[in-house]
């Protein structure tokens, strides 16, 4: 019997062995694969603005265009190519910084309609150009609150990205600021292809994207953008609320408490 015994034990011990190793190299398989498609989702969405600001800089540099409107065209496209470069860039900087530990907010009196303003302006001319509208409701009563400007206009922006990305047929964006008990919140919603239950748990897990459905497909990304909001606003002692129905769109509001002892 205590051979039995032992034999039953060396078994036990092999099959854990066996079934840890499995493991291992499972998650080690999904590692790699995560790794390899977030290289592949980074570069494609660096050359594309790229190739586009080589191209246009390049017909203007030429001086082959005659009219002034059609050169002011390309102005703006090479503007807004940039400002595409610099929101990934300051994103893949941003989680890098956030993995090390080395990601600091600074803090200092913030007005939160400033932030939603300030985006809405500088992003008016993208808006536009995609044929998207954007209603404000901004209440202005909010006092300035202890935050980090800089960070919840990134905040913001990848928030609105998201809305214009992931929007289908009505383009339309709602920018809201208000107060619900002690946080002043921001809020972007969109009327786009929406969010299922069951992917609504992952989108801010890192690296995370929707692979499914044709518009998703095609819209590009990083799957950084939300764990980095995430993250973010966590930093404020705050927390992100996501309310969504698939087809129909998705809220997504920021929540920042009035009084966060958040030191400058
Ligand atoms: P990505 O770079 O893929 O946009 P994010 O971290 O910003 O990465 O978002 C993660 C995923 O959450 C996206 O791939 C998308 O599937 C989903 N998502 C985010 N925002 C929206 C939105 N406004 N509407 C629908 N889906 C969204």
């Amino acid at each position: 019997t205590q051979n039995i015994g032992l034999l039953i034990l060396v078994d036990i011990l092999l099959i854990t062995g066996a079934w840890l190793f499995y493991r291992n190299v499972k998650r080690e398989l999904h590692l790699a694969k995560v790794k390899s498609d977030f290289v592949s989702n980074v570069s494609h969405e660096i050359r594309t603005p790229l190739a586009l600001i080589s191209m246009y800089a390049e017909t203007l540099q030429l001086g082959r265009l005659k009219e002034e409107s059609k050169r002011q065209k390309y102005y703006n496209i090479i503007y807004r190519e940039t400002q595409r470069l610099s929101g990934i860039v300051n994103n893949i900087l941003n989680f890098s910084r956030i993995e090390s530990g080395r990601q600091k907010l600074s803090f200092g009196n913030v007005n939160i309609n400033d932030i939603v303003e300030d985006v809405n302006n500088n992003y008016n001319y993208h808006f536009n150009e995609k044929g998207f509208t954007v209603d404000t409701d901004i209440n202005h009563e909010l006092r300035s609150i202890n935050a980090d400007k800089q960070a919840l206009t990134e905040c913001v922006i990848n928030l609105v990205d998201n809305a214009v990305k992931y929007s289908a047929d009505t383009k339309k964006i709602h920018l809201r600021t208000g107060v619900r008990a002690s946080y002043q919140f921001i809020e972007v919603s969109d009327e786009g292809i929406g969010i299922s239950p069951k992917e609504l748990k992952h989108i801010f897990d890192k690296f995370y994207r929707v692979t499914k459905g044709a518009l998703a497909h095609h819209a590009k990304g990083s799957g950084l953008g939300l764990s980095i909001v995430n993250h973010l606003v966590q930093g404020h002692q705050g927390k992100i609320e996501v309310e969504s129905t698939e087809g129909k769109g998705s809220t997504f509001r920021i929540l920042l408490p009035i009084n966060n002892s958040a030191k400058p």
